[in-house]
């Protein structure tokens, strides 16, 4: 039988190979037997594979390998040997590289938009645009920033030089499965970094399509290893291995705990993009309407598993009780349902221990005493099965309760009033969390001056939009380092000074 862990020995694996080639609903399940190791697609040691939910229908869809801890020593063995080689390619190679992998990802864009839609449920016609194409984008944009790595700054006879810092262990989570793959491995091969990459478990399926992308183009072997594997048992051999120079890790701030552990005894550089609990901070006079949909359809975009997401709309209380019901009337206009139907604009959470999880907290919500504005943790009318919840506004949330002060990461809004700007701030810093933030006030030098107050890595101003043109990254417990941008790359760096007198 399965485990709970959903593995299956070997033997159990071929059966249901041999059985289930289509799954209870008819619909075909992908199966995959190998790891990419050294540009090969290698027979895993591990007798165990995986078996990856669908959660929108609850089945199978697909198989993956579980690697055990002689796979992934292969996979960092094949990485230590491929470094000396890549991190002397010049620049102009490696960006070459990089924009033919760009160039194939683009033709495999539909491939990826499925692989991610059917194993994490974001709506498939959204999927595109919120998960694929500004993912490849960015991919491509680092063509050009491995430059960086050419400027040698001089100071008095000093040389600066900026050196790749080695081979990377790069672990991913589910709920952005391309974009933070990308995020991580497009500075690392830019920088001359040799790379092993663990994705989440629910999500492989995007990280084999890229897998077959750098085995199309060419890259050589080693640069880019893949293992699957589940995290506490493989992520202890690749953040601790002495061969690994850096982990890059985003996922959870308990994982990122144990992770920074493994890697404590080897020094390694150790970049962490954890969570968030993010404030929206709206003042009296600023343009409400505008202000209070921004947020709610910030927090339920991807189902609110958005580490970045603005989970927390601070609210003057002059204006509080029109800025909920703007609230409550913008998400009810989300249509939760199957992610394959045009018309869905809120899918499944990714699994249903993540429903659950979100389930629990809505419960402790009411408990606390907040005011459940629309939504709760009941399944959306007309859905039977699947890890759906409705879009969930609690009002009267003060920041002392849970809901306030831990990430859900589901569609959960809660609403704080606050009487005066400086008491709103406050409240914004009053959390272990530091990723993001926006303001809104009536005119962008208001909300600037706001917005240098907020201790956040990023302050989303009169509406912006993210983008992987900016640094991202968190403040105190939302993690260190950041990816995006110049400063993306730059993590990758080593710095290094050649004295010539
Ligand atoms: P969640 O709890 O939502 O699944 P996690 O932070 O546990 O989020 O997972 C994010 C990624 O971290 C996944 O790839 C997972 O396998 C990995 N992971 C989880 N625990 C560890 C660990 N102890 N060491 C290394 N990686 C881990």
């Amino acid at each position: 039988m399965p485990s709970p862990l959903g593995c299956y020995t070997k033997l159990q694996w071929f059966m249901m190979r041999a059985q289930h080639s289509k799954s209870e609903t008819g619909t075909s399940v992908k199966v995959h037997d190998r790891l990419y190791i050294n540009g090969q697609w290698t027979a895993p040691h591990s007798t165990r594979v995986h078996e990856i939910i669908n959660p929108a229908t609850t089945q199978v869809c697909a198989v993956t390998p579980l690697a055990n801890e002689a796979d992934c020593i292969q996979a960092i063995d094949a990485a230590c040997e491929a470094l000396p080689k890549w991190s002397q390619t010049s620049t102009q190679e490696r960006s070459h590289f990089i924009t033919a992998a760009a160039d194939e990802m683009q033709r495999r864009a539909d491939d990826l938009a499925d692989a991610i839609t059917m194993t994490m449920g974001c709506p498939r016609h959204l999927c595109p645009n919120l998960q694929v194409l500004g993912s490849i984008a960015a991919f491509r944009s680092y063509a050009e920033r491995a430059k960086l790595m050419d400027q040698v700054e001089e100071r008095n006879g000093i040389h600066i030089l900026k050196e790749p810092v080695g081979v990377c262990t790069l672990i991913n989570p589910w709920n952005y499965p391309l974009s933070i793959l990308v995020g991580k491995t497009a500075p690392a091969l830019a920088a001359g970094c040799t790379v092993i990459v663990k994705p989440a478990e629910q999500t492989p399926l995007q990280d084999f399509i890229v897998a077959e992308v750098f085995e199309k183009i060419g890259l050589p072997p080693g640069v880019f290893n893949l293992v699957t594997g589940i995290g506490p048992e493989v992520g202890p051999v690749l953040c601790a291995h002495e061969g690994v120079d850096m982990v890059s890790f985003t996922g959870s701030t308990r994982a990122g705990v144990h992770i920074s552990e493994s890697a404590a005894p080897t020094i390694k550089r150790v970049c962490l993009e954890l969570g968030g609990k993010s404030p929206l901070i709206i003042t009296e006079d600023a343009e409400l309407e505008t202000a209070v949909r921004y947020g709610v359809q910030d927090v339920m975009m991807n189902t609110g598993q958005t580490c970045s997401a603005l989970t927390r709309m601070l609210v003057p209380e002059s204006r509080y009780e029109e800025a909920v019901s703007i609230a409550q009337r913008v998400a009810e206009e989300n249509v939760v349902g199957n992610p394959l139907d045009p018309t869905t604009t809120m899918g499944p959470l990714c699994s249903e221990a993540q429903k659950e999880t979100v389930v629990d907290y809505i419960h402790q919500g009411i408990q606390e005493g907040a005011r459940l504005v629309t939504g709760g943790h009941h399944m959306p009318p007309g859905m039977t099965h699947g890890a759906y919840l409705p879009p969930t506004i609690f009002a009267d949330v003060t920041n002392q309760m849970r809901i306030a002060r831990e990430e859900i990461f589901g569609p959960v809004l809660c609403m704080i009033p606050f009487k005066e700007v400086d008491e709103a701030v406050q409240l914004a810093n009053d959390s272990v969390y530091g990723l993001s933030s926006a303001v809104f006030a009536k005119t962008t030098d208001e909300a600037l001056a706001i917005a240098r107050q907020i201790r956040a890595g990023q302050c989303f101003v009169q509406g912006a939009h993210f983008t992987t043109e900016a640094p991202f990254g968190g403040y105190k417990q939302s993690g260190n380092g950041r990816e995006w941008g110049d400063e993306g790359l730059l993590e990758y760096v080593e710095v290094k000074a050649v004295l010539t007198h």
